[in-house]
């Protein structure tokens, strides 16, 4: 290891390796076939090429993108180590030239386009080389539950048995979901005890989630008050991305656009205009921004909340490489929760569109979470959590923490009442008492908690509210075609009043007077949870339709 350092210290400038980086080369160096889980601007690269430096013969590195590889293998040759790639922008010649270099022992790294894979004659080439080392960049891609399944990546095994002796296997990526990491593991072979997870904790960035803002003004304030500096700015949809980019362009930034509806050309001239800060704001969808190194990225922001927690913390990683203060800020709105959703359900994949909804779930859980959102985010990628930070817009937020039990137990109270078998709208719906058809019809205007919360919130606050709820684990998700929410354990303990709920709230609290109608509601809705011989109201009643059910109890609750 002291000739690890030497090396970092020496191509690298350097002095100290990061959490994580000497465990990962050790293991590299020891030939045990390691899976490296980062977050991007982490340090994953130097895991390998340092190795590569240290190993007899020339490591392969597997990578997605070509600008990527353009990029490290430019940077590589300035530090003065010999690497070279091979991709679709070579010339047949070119590739012989390259290959020519590999065999005569000039390179120590070549990085390769996994669809090369897939030609014979070039894992022929491949095949005379001596090859101890194969790093497996952005290695989700190897994974259909990861975010950019690539299907070429599946070829990787063929270089298990290409050489007399399989090279040792480094898999890096910033993705460190359990069944992406299990995928990961089982198509590359690597035991489980050779994972490295670390570092997921940003010091240099703010993390904010802003509930309610109005995004267009906060967008263009945003970038008005932040004049000098540059940033990132990610939507859901393409058509998202040009309304953005026509209002802050209408305003005389510079900026730049980036979605898969416009020509390659176009694509890579406007993510050139960015990088040599000619535009200083990027819009973009999550098209943009993998293996992007652009150091001075002051901030990520999001105008729609994204699908999952992966991608949410590789995008807004995407600030503050170079180390200094950045901000990631995150404009919630409950209606993108619905344009996901439909983004998901295009899918054609049953079993994956149930996967993804509760990804997505967990997504809308951070937006609602009262604690330090970087502590949930290291909770998420299965690290120990820290001290809150002290940066994020939790942490520093000065808005008084409120008792909300008695509203919690109103929609909790009205989620039993409806059987447990309906999605977060119609809750929402019944809550406030709208006079929608479908309520009528299923009879929820006879319910007691039928308008409850009339006037007390507006119905998309009602909405926010459910999904606190949801996010403090007191209403549970069941996913299905239509995703229903059924009230947990411990929302179970919030009826009983063994339990007290508090909210940093935005809205006032209406406090109840005695004779308030919960009271009675609570009471007999007590008298049922204690009373087994009567319908279990914390089942979803799967025997009986609802209709039924209200017809026969029309008057409790
Ligand atoms: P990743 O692939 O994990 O996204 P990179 O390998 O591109 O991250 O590294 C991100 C940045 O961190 C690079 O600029 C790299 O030079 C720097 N870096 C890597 N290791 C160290 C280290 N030990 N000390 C300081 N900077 C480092
Ligand atoms: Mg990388």
């Amino acid at each position: 290891m002291e000739q690890a350092r030497q090396m970092l210290q020496h191509h690298f400038g350097y002095d100290t390796f990061r959490q994580g980086q000497a465990q990962i080369i050790e293991q590299t160096l020891r030939g045990q076939s390691s899976l490296c889980v980062m977050p991007t601007g982490g340090g994953k690269s130097i895991c390998y090429q340092i190795p590569a430096l240290m190993l007899e013969g020339l490591t392969i590195v597997i990578s997605p993108l070509i600008s990527l590889m353009q990029d490290q293998v430019e940077a590589l040759r300035t530090a003065n180590i010999p690497a070279a790639y091979i991709n679709s922008t070579l010339t047949a010649q070119e590739v012989d030239e390259t290959m020519q270099l590999a065999r005569a022992g000039y390179l120590k790294l070549l990085y390769i386009a996994p669809e090369r894979l897939e030609s014979t004659t070039f894992l022929q080439a491949l095949s005379y080389l001596s090859v101890p080392l194969l790093a497996v960049d952005e290695a989700h891609c190897i994974s259909q539950w990861g975010h950019d399944f690539r299907p070429s990546y599946r070829s990787i095994h063929k270089l298990f048995t290409l050489w007399p002796q399989k090279p040792t296997v480094l898999a890096l990526t910033a993705t460190a979901t359990p069944t992406v990491c299990d995928d990961i593991r089982q198509l590359l072979a690597i035991d489980e005890q050779a994972t490295v997870m670390t570092g997921f904790s940003r010091e240099n960035l703010a993390l904010s989630v802003l509930i309610g803002e109005n995004k267009e003004r906060y967008v263009k304030n945003y970038v008005q008050q932040n004049k000098q500096e540059v940033g990132i700015i990610y939507a859901a949809t393409r058509k998202a991305v040009d309304a953005i980019y026509d209002v802050l362009s209408r305003s005389g930034e510079a900026v730049a656009k980036y979605h898969a509806g416009l020509s390659e050309s176009l694509r890579m001239a406007e993510q050139e205009r960015f990088l040599k800060d000619e535009a200083r704001i990027m819009v973009a969808t999550n098209a943009f921004g993998m293996g992007i190194d652009k150091s001075n990225v002051r901030f990520v922001l999001h105008y729609q909340m994204p699908r999952n927690m992966e991608s949410y913390y590789q995008e807004a990683g995407r600030a503050g490489r170079d180390g200094l203060p950045s901000a990631c800020i995150l404009l919630y709105a409950s209606g993108d929760v619905q344009t996901q959703r439909f983004l998901i359900e295009q899918s054609q994949d049953e079993a994956r569109i149930t996967q993804e909804l509760a990804k997505l779930q967990t997504m809308v859980d951070y937006c609602h979470t009262e604690g330090c959102l970087q502590n949930a985010i290291l909770a998420y990628f299965g690290e120990v959590e820290e001290e809150p930070c002290g940066r994020c817009s939790n942490c520093i937020d000065g808005r008084a923490v409120t008792d909300v039990t008695e509203d919690a137990q109103k929609v909790l109270a009205c989620v039993v009442r409806m059987g447990q078998k309906f999605g977060k709208t119609m809750v929402a719906q019944v809550l406030i008492g709208s006079k929608n058809q479908k309520i009528a019809e299923f009879g929820f205007a006879r319910l007691s908690t039928y308008g409850i919360l009339k006037g007390q919130y507006a119905s998309k606050d009602v909405s926010n509210f459910i999904e606190f709820l949801i996010a403090e684990g007191l209403l549970a998700v069941k996913h299905g075609t239509f995703p229903t929410i059924y009230v947990s354990a411990e929302g179970k303990e919030v009826l009983l009043g063994n339990r007290q709920v508090m909210r940093k709230e935005a809205v006032t609290v209406k406090k109840l007077v005695d004779n308030d109608p919960l009271f009675e509601h609570l009471r007999v809705l007590r008298k049922e949870i204690a009373d087994e011989e009567k319908v279990p109201p914390f089942v979803v009643f799967s025997d009986k339709t609802l209709r039924d059910l209200c017809d026969k109890r029309p008057t409790v609750l």
